[in-house]
């Protein structure tokens, strides 16, 4: 026997002493759980698992009946997702576009990038010692050409106008070809 007097009992599982407030109500009998709660909840994952790998099958045939005799109710939830999504992209495409665009040069390559930074001239740093580590070129070799407002936007709309000078297919180094020293000299055009 298990229960003992001063309102404590010993888990059957852990073998653990504890408080009775540490055991659930039995639903068949007017006694407690064998096993104290953690124990139980334990065990009842293992159990809900174990369920699961036996009756998968059955679970996901339920499932999709559920699914094809209540077409509205999932209709409901993903348009609801979708909503959701469609508003978020609203949000954001609607937000400023904050942030500056650069194109840094070493040797015959620049690099066309974009930096969230607030200053400029900072934010171009940072990011310049950043991207200088896995750069081929001594600090001395990189040259800032160009900075401009805008962001990542602005950033892939200058990838896509020199798309044919890029060294990759894709990337965002490019050679520094006319067209770019032209852009630099003259990007209001
Ligand atoms: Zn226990």
């Amino acid at each position: 026997m298990v229960l003992k007097l001063n309102n404590t009992k010993i888990c059957i599982k852990c073998g653990i002493e504890k408080d009775l407030s540490n055991f659930y109500k039995a639903k068949t009998r007017d006694k407690l759980t064998k096993k104290c709660k953690p124990c139980y909840i334990e065990d009842d994952k293992e159990r809900n698992k174990q369920y699961y790998i036996d009756n998968r099958e059955k679970i996901l045939k339920r499932k999709r009946e559920y699914d094809k005799t209540n077409p509205n109710r999932i209709g409901k939830c993903r348009n609801k997702e979708k909503d959701r999504i469609r508003k978020a992209r609203v949000r954001k495409e609607k937000r400023p576009e904050t942030g500056w665009t650069y194109i840094i040069r070493a040797e015959k390559y620049v690099k066309i990038g974009h930096t969230k930074n607030e200053e400029p001239s900072l934010g171009v740093n940072s990011r310049l010692s950043n991207i200088k580590v896995g750069l081929p070129f001594p600090d001395e070799e990189i040259e800032i050409l160009f900075v401009e407002n805008g962001g990542h936007k602005r950033e892939f709309e200058l990838h896509e106008l020199f798309a044919k000078d890029r060294v990759r297919k894709t990337g965002e180094w490019f050679y520094f070809s006319e067209d770019i020293k032209q852009y630099i000299n003259n990007p209001n055009r």
